[in-house]
């Protein structure tokens, strides 16, 4: 301490020790419980000097040129870099910090913001076990911290809620390092990855830049506060597209309200994190309320498919069994309807097998691994994705979007569609929050919303069709006071989870289609392998593993293939709720026992695969993220780990919230797709799902649009 507390105190910023005087004072004064006036009076001091700490902290910023991070996240980014990165690399820990810096601009509101934060209480966490802030420990001292808490953590010998705390801040420690390094141009090179634009054996195939027209109003374009249409769709994504297609082909106006932008193909780059800023907004990183689950989902015109990988999937018949079973779930759906919507969403969107597409390095591994094992035939099956992909290229790059127009989603097929075949019924407009859904009794009469210049608009109708996604959606009910208390009850998710195989050979992953195959077990097992890959970045933050080994395995990633589990979690603990103060939805989720085993099993299995196609190594996505060197060491994986809280979660796929029942008190909406207890509020999107389906969901989402929509 008589080393610690001098050299603390001397570097501590101003507003540190402001807040800490602050909070003494606080207290203090609380304790001797002194009246007002005395309070207001000794308050000035610490508080002035709060405001000039603010002001020299902005003047810090200026100085040291900062874009987003304040000069404390700045400082711990370089701090949390000098121990994740080993000397080899190829950045100083300062380059990382201000490539970092420059990528929070371009994620800004959501995930910038967060990591923002995030870094600011990384500095401090080594307050708690009594240790100075993280930037002022010596190196060895900050990553012999970082090592411990890691490996307390992966122990379970924290107890929660501090347990998620240092387990979301030592990943951030090592997710905001990633983030500088491997955006900045000189890693991606010297790590083994080619952009698409140097890829020279694909140039000759690039049909350049395409995309169907669209006319999309801008905030700019709207000078009415109140405009009238038969029907308003909140959500412009796969479920809400499909509704204003079929509605306006039913001879209806349709305006469509879109929170995000409105981005055309010919202006994506290949620059990830700019384009996860765009295309995602504040959506590209959402955590639960304890961190452990990353939901992803787009947000701008066309929703997810612009940004998802276009892989198509029926509805699996046990699945729909099960939802429709009247001693359970009870939706009622009409299975010979449902059959057609699927055939009239198929054809609408090109739907077709990717057996020519550009195949990947991963993607050839699993084919390899399978075939070795004879996993090819009944009752596995292995096979191309459907998808409704049409000339891809093999950028690769499909999670940021298709800028060749190959990739048939909401924003290159079915809006534009339906402008070419209906016209003037179908307006969309972009930027346009819709906040609140106004109704008289059981009928709705228009949305609210707030355009991204700050001014309202009303758009009333005769029928709402709600299509915000799984999660916003739910947010929007709860927020209109519609739907009543099973809103936001049994959220689920399709959970992936990937597995890094490393190979002798280079097989450059993110060459070809980014997901082409996939694996499926019989039912019973519960989850599906689909072959993945990544471009650089996004591959370096899902990579398991920690200081030099995560490095590594990162300078053989030409040499690494990827491929995830998926498997759909069980109804029951998970819930959102719309959060005024966030002013976003707060969602919480637990993992049940029979998903962990899944997962488990799942990566087991996959595991299994790699290693018959001649993986040397395998790094899973737990936690610990420790390598496994054989096929023994795979068998003992589920020994470490306990619960969910072990694995590195992610889920692209959200689904329920409001589900479909014809009990009221199973779900929200009713057989038709209407909100119980309205006559014209209809839910289309991923929300209405009882229950997790493990298959991707955008074909079912579509196609439970088109139903709903035909009924209506
Ligand atoms: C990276 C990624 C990859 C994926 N890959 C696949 C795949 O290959 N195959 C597959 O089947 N599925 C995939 N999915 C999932 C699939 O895209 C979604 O399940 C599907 O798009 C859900 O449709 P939706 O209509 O429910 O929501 P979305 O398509 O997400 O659309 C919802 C829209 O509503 C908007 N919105 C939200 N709140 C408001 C509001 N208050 N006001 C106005 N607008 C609002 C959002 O901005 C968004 O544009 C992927 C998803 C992601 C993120
Ligand atoms: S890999 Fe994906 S993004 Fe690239 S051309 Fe094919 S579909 Fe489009």
């Amino acid at each position: 301490l008589r080393k610690i507390v001098p050299a603390a105190t001397r570097r501590l910023p101003p507003s540190f020790a402001t807040f800490a005087a602050l909070g003494v004072w606080c207290s203090a004064a609380l304790v001797a419980r002194l009246p007002l006036a005395l309070w207001l009076a000794a308050a000035a001091p610490p508080l002035a000097s709060l405001g000039l700490s603010m002001r020299a902290e902005r003047r810090r910023r200026v100085a040291l040129n900062l874009r987003y991070l304040s000069p404390t996240g700045f400082r711990t980014a370089i701090a949390a870099a000098e121990v994740m990165l080993p000397p080899a690399a190829v950045l100083t820990p300062e380059e990382v910090a201000r490539s970092l810096d420059n990528q929070c601009l371009k994620l800004a509101k959501g995930p910038g913001k967060d990591i923002a934060q995030g870094l600011i209480t990384l500095r401090f966490l080594p307050l708690i076990r009594g240790r100075p802030p993280l930037d002022l420990m010596a190196p060895d001292t900050r990553r012999q911290f970082l090592e411990r808490r890691l490996q307390a953590v992966a122990d379970h010998r924290v107890r929660e809620p501090l347990r998620r705390v240092e387990q979301a801040l030592v990943r951030l420690a090592r997710q905001a390092t990633v983030i500088g390094y491997y955006t900045d141009p000189r890693p991606r090179a010297a790590h083994g990855y080619v952009a698409f634009r140097d890829r020279a054996h694909r140039q000759p195939e690039l049909p350049g830049s395409s995309s169907r027209p669209l006319a999309v109003d801008q905030p700019e374009h709207v000078s009415a506060t109140r405009i009238e249409a038969d029907v308003v769709v909140i959500g412009s994504g796969a479920g809400g597209a499909i509704a204003a297609h079929r509605l306006a082909e039913a001879g209806r106006s349709v305006v469509v309200l879109e929170r995000g932008p409105h981005v055309r193909a010919q202006s994506y780059t290949e620059d990830e994190a700019a384009m996860l800023g765009r295309l995602f907004g504040p959506g590209a990183r959402q955590l639960s309320r304890d961190f452990r689950l990353q939901v992803l989902q787009g947000s701008c015109v066309g929703g997810s498919t612009v940004v998802n990988n276009g892989v198509c999937f029926d509805l699996p018949e046990h699945v729909l069994r099960e939802w429709n079973d009247p001693a359970g779930l009870d939706a009622g759906l009409d299975a010979s309807l449902l059959a057609e919507s699927f055939e009239r969403v198929r054809r609408l969107i090109g739907v077709r097998s990717q057996d020519a597409s550009p195949q990947n390095g991963a993607a050839r591994k699993l084919e390899e691994g399978v075939q070795a094992l004879g996993l090819d035939r009944g009752p596995y099956r292995f096979d191309a994705f459907d998808a409704n992909i049409v000339d891809c290229v093999g950028c690769g790059l499909c999670n940021i979007g298709c800028a060749f127009g190959a990739k048939q989603s909401m924003l290159e097929s079915v809006l534009p569609f339906a402008q070419r075949h209906f016209g003037d019924r179908v307006r969309i407009i972009a930027e346009a929050d819709a906040l609140r859904i106004r109704r008289r009794g059981r009928r709705a009469t228009g949305v609210d919303c707030r355009l991204s210049d700050g001014r309202r608009l009303r758009v009333t109708a005769e029928t709402v069709i709600v299509a915000a996604g799984a999660l916003h959606s739910s947010a929007l009910l709860q927020r209109s006071g519609i739907g009543g208390r099973s809103v936001g009850r049994n959220l689920t998710y399709n959970l992936a989870v990937p597995l890094m195989a490393e190979f002798d050979e280079d097989i450059n992953s993110f060459d070809g289609l980014q997901m082409s195959h996939y694996l499926q077990p019989p039912p019973e097992r519960g989850f599906i392998i689909e072959s993945w890959a990544q471009p650089i970045a996004a591959h370096a933050t899902v990579l398991g593993g920690w200081f030099e080994q995560h490095f590594e395995t990162m300078r053989r990633y030409p040499s690494v293939a990827a491929a995830g589990v998926v498997v759909g979690s069980e109804r029951g603990g998970s819930w959102v709720r719309h959060s005024p103060v966030a002013r976003r939805p707060t969602f919480a989720f637990n993992a049940t026992r029979r998903d962990v085993s899944r997962l488990v099993d799942g990566t087991k299995l996959l595991g299994e695969v790699f290693f018959a196609a001649g993986a040397k190594r395998l790094i899973p996505s737990t936690y610990r993220g420790r390598p496994l060197d054989s096929p023994d060491e795979l068998a003992r994986l589920g020994d470490g780990i306990r619960d969910g809280t072990d694995f590195v979660l992610s889920s692209s796929h959200p689904q329920g919230g409001n589900a479909v029942s014809r009990r009221r008190e199973n779900g929200v909406l009713d057989e038709r797709l209407t909100v119980h207890g309205t006559d014209n509020v209809h839910v289309c999107d991923a929300s209405s799902f009882p229950s997790s389906i493990t298959v991707n969901p955008q074909l079912t989402v579509m196609a439970m649009s088109d139903y709903a929509a035909g009924l209506i």
